[in-house]
């Protein structure tokens, strides 16, 4: 069987990876290469956690995910995965998120303890815990190196006979029924199968299917110098990832010191459009007041500690933040994985492993990624914030 794989992104260098290792020739295609900057896969770092509120779907594909990047981790040159855990600091009224991911985090062989102020404050002294009313702990969590991630996968896939194809595929949705509608450099590409994984370019390539049911938005990214003498404090010798639950500001989150380049920290939001193709990628001044106002009153020995760099980057929402992976309804050998809506990273060799086995072994798709949940229902477990509504008119959430 031959299948082309479109976008190079962690979704569908995962899948072409598992395609190929069961024998299946497999042809990848991105327009600018795995972990591009504007790809949603770009960037230094993700986060990687098993807490899913009661979705377990995505605790099961997380847990799936942790053997591959620990492996490809120890074959790479440089480390990809640093198991640095995960701090919850629910600032809002609501723990429910948290308490609903125990027994699903446990049920995978995992844990996630609460902390006490006390503890907690004798533990992160950096923090301000002031105003938290709770605090967890998850130990089997910590940050990927994204783009160094996405880029070894394909490695990996090379290495092993798969083929990349680097420029732009075109697809032609009204056609896609004919053998003629996907093409590349002016030809057909020709394949038994076609996995579509292009991220926020999706609902450009396929409005028909998508362009109702996902959007996109932007996100920033900040990191911030530390003091001279206290690197240590700030980097995963001594602090975890970490997530602000809030229903007053948005939710933020961060990543310790790393890769030389600064304390992360960026926010769970999707209030702003953006266009993949278009958008400046320089930080809007309100978002940066906004997020030095939140950092400085948590982290408060960061006070006046300047931005060391930035990143503006999408996430690919669909708008219940749950995932699509559905086939096309013109033609069941195009399926097409949408609406990673800023969580799709950290599983995605499990899922990649999904798509093979649905691709390959019949398995079903499971019901949570069905598109047709869209028609009736866009409430969602997936957000932190449990103020978040979905307005229809704005097609945003607010
Ligand atoms: C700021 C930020 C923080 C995030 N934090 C986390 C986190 O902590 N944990 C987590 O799990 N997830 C996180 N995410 C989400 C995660 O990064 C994404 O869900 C994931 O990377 C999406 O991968 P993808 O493969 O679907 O899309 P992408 O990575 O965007 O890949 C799509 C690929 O398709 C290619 N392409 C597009 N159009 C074409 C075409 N016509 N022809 C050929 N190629 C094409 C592009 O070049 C691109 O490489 C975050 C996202 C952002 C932006």
């Amino acid at each position: 069987m031959k299948i082309a794989v479109i976008g190079s992104g962690v979704w569908g260098a995962s899948c072409a990876y598992h395609l190929n290792r069961v024998g299946v020739d497999v042809e990848l295609y991105d327009m600018w290469g795995p972990g591009n900057s504007r790809s949603g896969s770009g960037g230094a770092s993700r986060i990687i956690r098993l807490a899913y509120g009661d979705d377990k779907i995505y605790t099961q594909l997380t847990n799936n995910s942790f053997r591959f990047w620990e492996d490809l981790s120890k074959d790479s040159e440089r480390k990809l995965y640093d198991e640095c855990g995960m701090l919850w600091l629910v600032s809002q009224d609501d723990s429910s998120y948290i308490k609903k991911s125990k027994k699903h985090i446990e049920s995978v062989g995992q844990s996630i303890e609460q902390l006490s102020k006390k503890d907690a404050q004798k533990k992160y002294p950096i923090i301000n815990f002031d105003d938290i009313n709770e605090i967890y702990y998850e130990k089997k969590a910590g940050a990927l190196m994204a783009s160094r991630c996405c880029k070894n996968i394909v490695r990996k896939f090379k290495e092993e006979g798969g083929k990349v194809l680097l420029g732009e595929v075109k697809i032609d949705e009204k056609n896609l029924e004919n053998k003629n509608s996907i093409s590349f450099n002016g030809k057909n590409i020709e394949a038994d199968k076609y996995v579509i994984a292009c991220g926020p370019w999706n609902r450009k390539l396929l409005p028909k299917m998508l362009g109702e049911v996902t959007f996109i938005s932007r996100q920033e990214v900040y990191y911030f110098g530390v003091p001279n003498d206290s690197v240590t404090k700030y980097n995963s010798d001594s602090m975890p990832c970490w997530l602000d639950l809030n229903s007053d500001n948005p939710s933020y989150y961060g990543i310790p010191f790393h890769l030389n380049k600064g304390f992360k920290i960026s926010y769970d939001e999707r209030s702003t459009p953006f266009d993949p193709d278009t958008s400046d990628r320089i930080p809007i001044p309100e978002l940066v007041k906004r997020t030095k106002k939140y950092l400085y009153n948590r982290f408060p020995h960061l006070k006046n500690h300047p931005i060391s760099e930035t990143r503006v980057c999408q996430y690919e929402n669909s708008f219940d933040g749950n995932f699509i992976i559905n086939y096309h309804e013109e033609n069941d050998n195009v399926i097409v994985l949408s609406g990673s809506s800023g969580h799709g990273f950290k599983l995605g060799p499990g899922l990649g492993e999904l798509v093979k086995d649905i691709l390959i072994n019949d398995k079903d798709i499971p019901k949570e990624f069905d598109i047709g949940r869209l028609d009736n229902d866009n409430s969602s477990s997936q957000y932190y914030n449990a103020q978040i509504k979905y307005n229809k008119k704005k097609r945003l959430f607010n």
